[in-house]
């Protein structure tokens, strides 16, 4: 089971002076149970892109098929598609709006027409899943809490639905470093523990190196590279001409090898990286 992408072109504003291609036939395949990423530059097409998944946007030009049912085919049931491809926007946070983070949560599952049983043990799951203690936090002020707090509320709310796909556009977008970490975080272990498919889309290397199996590039509208995060940061020069760059930490450990130091090259985030030279100055230390 998968989300495919076929031949999708869009175009904003098609056929006035303003259109603007924004996917140039597009070709993809996210099978179930994948952590992959989609990085490109600002512009490159990544909201529009994910905006087919669940039919937020139809197809035009190509086709989406989503467990095989294609969304082109007017019998294919949006709500269904919606259900099981859940999309969390830029600044998820924008959408919270009731009284209590346990209201929020519960909006959708109550549009599902859930019995009441049913949406406190969605909500519960939910907000478990993201890293809350459901009673510490469930009838407090989602105003109150803190950025990257607002932000795992907003996400528990999609994951409510209990999607089979999570697509996330940007979610350290605005956040400090603590933020950022603790999304990227919970996101890592929800991945873990519920086994569901993460699509991140980031234009930031950094995040999506520590965390995704598989990356597409997107330039222009165009799939411009994909492949394994080995694969795309070997392509450093190609990265950088079209504005973005390798984690930084690729760049160190290349230099560290330059210099003489026995080091892995093929490490792409902090943590493995200070294993690997702690593992090189112990064993210089043993010589
Ligand atoms: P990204 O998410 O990678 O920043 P977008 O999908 O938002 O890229 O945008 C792709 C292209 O489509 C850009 O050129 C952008 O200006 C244009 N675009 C995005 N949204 C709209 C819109 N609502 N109307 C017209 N053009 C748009
Ligand atoms: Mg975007």
């Amino acid at each position: 089971m998968s989300i495919k992408i076929e031949n999708l072109t869009f175009k904003y504003s098609e056929g006035t002076q303003f259109e603007t291609k924004a996917l140039d036939n597009i070709n993809m395949e996210i099978k179930k149970g994948e952590f992959i990423g989609i990085i490109g530059h600002t512009g490159s097409g990544k909201s529009t892109l994910i905006q087919h998944f669940n039919g937020l946007m139809k197809p035009e030009e190509g086709d989406v098929i989503v467990e095989g049912k294609s969304l082109k085919n007017k019998k294919t049931k949006l709500k269904l598609i919606r259900q099981t491809v859940g999309l969390v926007f830029q600044y998820p946070e924008y959408q919270l709006f009731e009284e209590t983070v346990y209201q929020d949560v519960a909006y959708g599952p109550k549009n599902l027409e859930l019995d009441e049983k049913e949406i406190k043990k969605r909500v519960k799951y939910a907000l478990e899943l993201v890293g809350f203690d459901y009673e510490e936090i469930k009838d407090r002020s989602p105003f109150d809490l803190s950025g990257g707090q607002k932000r795992r509320a907003a996400i528990a709310g999609v994951l409510a639905m209990k999607p089979e796909y999570l697509v996330l556009d940007e979610p350290t977008a605005g956040l400090d470093p603590a933020g950022r970490n603790e999304i990227l975080g919970q996101i890592e272990k929800l991945h873990k523990k519920s086994k569901i498919t993460v699509i991140l889309v980031s234009h930031s290397m950094e995040d999506i190196a520590r965390l995704v199996k598989y990356i597409y590039v997107l330039n222009k509208g165009k799939l411009h590279m994909e492949g394994t995060p080995k694969e795309i940061y070997s392509q450093s020069e190609e990265l950088k001409r079209i504005g973005l760059g390798v984690p930084q930490i690729v760049d160190i450990m290349k230099e560290l090898k330059e210099k003489g130091f026995e080091v892995n090259t093929n490490i792409f985030n902090i943590q493995d990286a200070k294993n690997e030279i702690l593992k090189v100055i112990r064993s210089n230390e043993n010589v």
